[in-house]
């Protein structure tokens, strides 16, 4: 019997959520949705978005309501009206969350228990937008679904397998012991790309020494070996490290203090500066999108903005390189350098910069497969995996399509296998 596995994926200001429909065994490649539904919210509206893979869309505006209300309407929109994919909530077999912060006791996916729940919940002031977004959706189905086994997957849990030494911050040994320690996130897709690693390279994982880079509006690296995190940049939130689109990724703490001290800037107004107003943005003045300072720093802007799109791109390439560089050390070397997420899958230029500094690893780029421009690939973007190294290339260099839903679906599909061979 097929399995139907719901996946919830929650941001701060969306709500991501598809079908799977999983056979008796998994798939090589990632098969595509049999429903998703996307809502965002902006400006008091929720803009939802949905479609089923028999070519059903629909797209809709509203008030944006409460949170609840909105995910309990996108959910009917599974088994109701023109975006139906299944006959009832009763089809579903299994719902997967994914849960942003697992802290410091939860790593594995885990069915969700009232145990499991308060354990979230006591971490939820490390990440209060997520984890709180992701106990309400739980409480959502549940009201909805009955009893339906429910998995949190923690994008934090991949990263627990970091030695202390990458996990423990050099202050007061009192920090760890107050949970204040390296976490790191993007997890999912970054054990995800590990596994799809290995298997274009047709190499068993535990052979390989990797460096995954996430590129989206968050960016992170993870140092991968024998299928396991050992570092990775962000730390305990998602703002550590490389530069994204909005966060300014690692500064110099003596700032936060200089700005307290001298300029009275509060907690939350250093949030803000360092969440919202940094990054791309911050520097550019431009944009928080790579597309548009890609296409500032070329031309067609006054040239002082024309100077600042340049400089946002290099300090953003001078980061992952430092980056890069460093989680090649960690792993003693390196078999593939990993590009994924919106800027990893789509810009040749950022790969090229990126891995030019390189060479002296034989790395080397096949310029032709790594410009092919996104419009000439196939359809569908599972498809356009693969390895754009040159064929005398030291060092594969690959791109792999961001898959944290599926991975989530594997992972549900994965633990309630086991549990009914546990039972029978
Ligand atoms: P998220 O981290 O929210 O999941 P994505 O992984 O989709 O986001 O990445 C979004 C970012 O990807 C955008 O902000 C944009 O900067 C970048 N991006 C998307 N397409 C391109 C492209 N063709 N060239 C460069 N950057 C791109």
């Amino acid at each position: 019997m097929p399995m139907n596995v719901l996946v919830l994926n929650s941001g701060s200001s969306s709500q991501k959520s598809c079908l799977y429909e999983i056979g008796d065994a998994l798939p090589d490649d990632p098969p595509a949705c049999s429903w998703e539904g996307k809502i965002e919210w902006a400006d008091d509206k929720a803009q939802y978005s949905i479609r089923n893979s028999h070519g059903a869309s629909k797209k809709d505006l509203a008030s944006a309501g409460s949170r609840g209300e909105a995910i309990e309407r996108l959910l009917h929109s599974l088994w109701s009206g023109e975006t139906q994919a299944i006959s009832g909530p009763s089809d579903i077999d299994v719902v997967g969350h994914r849960v942003v912060h697992g802290g410091p006791q939860y790593f594995e996916p885990s069915f969700v228990t009232a145990k499991v729940k308060s354990a979230i919940e006591s971490v939820s002031v490390f990440a209060p937008l997520h984890n709180r977004a992701e106990l309400e959706g739980m409480e959502i189905v549940a009201k909805l679904l009955g009893s339906v086994p429910q998995i949190a997957v923690f994008d934090t849990g991949f990263h627990g397998t970091m030695p202390l030494s990458a996990k423990t911050y050099p202050g007061p040994y009192e920090w760890f012991e107050q949970g204040i320690r390296r976490y790191g996130f993007h997890g999912i897709n970054h054990q995800y790309c590990a596994q799809r690693a290995a298997q274009l390279l047709a190499k068993n994982l535990n052979s390989l020494k990797l460096v995954t880079c996430h590129l989206g509006n968050g960016c992170s690296l993870a140092a991968i070996r024998e299928g396991r995190s050992v570092d990775t940049t962000m730390g305990f939130t998602p703002l550590e490290g490389l530069m994204m689109g909005t966060r300014s990724g690692s500064v110099d703490p003596g700032i936060l203090t200089y700005l307290m001290r001298e300029k009275h800037f509060s907690g939350q107004q250093l949030d803000e500066v360092l969440n919202q107003k940094s990054g791309l943005l911050g520097v550019s003045g431009i944009s928080s999108d790579m597309r548009q300072i890609l296409a500032a720093s070329k031309n067609g802007v006054a040239p002082a903005k024309m100077a600042r799109a340049q400089l946002a791109l290099d300090i953003y390439v001078h980061r992952l390189r430092s980056g890069i560089g460093a989680m090649i050390a960690v792993l003693g070397g390196v078999d593939a350098l990993v590009f994924t997420a919106g800027v990893g899958e789509n810009s040749p230029e950022v790969r090229a910069a990126v891995c030019d500094n390189f060479a002296f690893l034989g790395l080397k780029l096949d310029q032709e497969k790594n410009t092919v421009s996104p419009l000439e690939k196939a359809t569908s973007p599972l498809k356009n995996d693969k390895d754009i190294s040159a064929s005398d290339a030291a060092v594969h260099v690959l791109v792999i399509h961001a898959e944290e839903d599926w991975m989530i679906a594997r992972q549900c599909w994965n633990l309630v296998r086991q549990q009914s061979t546990a039972s029978s």
